[in-house]
């Protein structure tokens, strides 16, 4: 058997070609060109499909960022990073184009799917997942089971409040968890507290903190110590086996892992996740060969 998986973020919409031991047979990258809204998003993801698809293939999985229907296979809400997107009904759409069943579900979800199918969730059946990128992503396993919620928004880690009195989240929130660990924040307060440098992103944080810049060390201080309260509460809340952490922060783990490690003491147990950025789409992918192996 033959599925496709699609990973749609803000940025690029990755589609691979899997079969359903898992191997991926072939992959391919186009932008999402997201500013240019529904329309714009929907055409690159075809042009993403059309490119793998053939008459083997049997259903298309599909992991999107936002709040996602996953009975429905609506977008229930999708922040700005992909503007329009909140109310499409990506399985109809999906269906009425490619005539074989569709499965949509949020990003952070068929990301821990493919982990526990190829990368570091492996034999683990409780687990909390951290992706930490530009957002901050989550997503709860419990008993082998994902956990969605009453409004597909279970695992939203990112906007747990961490500082009542903290800054302002662009849901509305103050002290976010997401305006502390993500990428996007870590740039930020270097920006903020270094006054005059200007800085790429929280790569170069990264980069400086090794090379023992003194503001950047104590920036990636304060991320492991966010990030370890943000863990410790979830450790206590939902008592996991595991804490899969990934996203684009992972790439730097050289510079802060042991350090999350040792201020966790062994409080909760934490490791990195393996599939990089192919995880969305190799978990979309599993969502719709459970789906297949389900209802045939
Ligand atoms: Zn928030």
């Amino acid at each position: 058997m033959k599925v496709i998986g699609v990973d749609i973020g803000g940025t690029k919409i990755l589609g691979g070609l899997i079969d359903e031991r898992g191997n991926l047979l072939e992959e391919t990258l186009v932008y999402t060109k997201a500013h240019l809204g529904r329309e714009k998003i929907l055409e690159n993801l075809f042009i993403a499909i059309d490119k793998l698809i053939d008459k083997d293939v049997k259903g298309i999985g599909i992991g999107s960022a936002g709040r996602i229907n996953f009975k429905e296979g609506i977008v229930e809400y999708a922040t700005d990073n992909l503007p329009g997107w909140t109310g499409c009904n990506l399985k109809q759409l999906l269906e009425d184009r490619y005539k074989i069943p569709v499965i949509a579900d949020n990003d952070v979800n068929a990301a821990v799917i493919g982990e526990i199918w190829q990368g570091a969730g492996r034999g683990y059946k409780d687990i909390v997942m951290i992706a930490i990128g530009t957002g901050v992503g989550g997503a709860i396993v419990y008993n082998g089971e994902v956990i969605r919620g009453g409004s597909w928004s279970a695992g939203e880690i990112g906007h747990m409040i961490l500082y009542p009195k903290g800054r302002q989240c662009n849901c509305g929130q103050r002290g976010c968890l997401e305006q502390y660990v993500s990428g996007t924040a870590i740039a930020r307060t270097y920006s903020e507290v270094s006054k005059e440098k200007k800085i790429a992103g929280a790569e170069e944080v990264f980069l400086l903190a090794e090379k023992g810049d003194k503001m950047a060390l104590e920036i990636v201080n304060d991320f492991v110590n966010s990030l370890s309260i943000a863990i410790l509460s979830l450790k206590n809340l939902l008592d996991p086996e595991i804490f899969i952490i990934g996203g684009g922060v992972i790439g730097a783990k050289r510079v802060w892992w042991d350090k999350l490690k040792k201020t966790l003491e062994n409080r909760a147990s934490i490791t990195p996740a393996q599939l990089e950025n192919k995880a969305t789409m190799v978990g979309a992918a599993k969502l719709i060969i459970d789906y297949l192996s389900k209802n045939n």
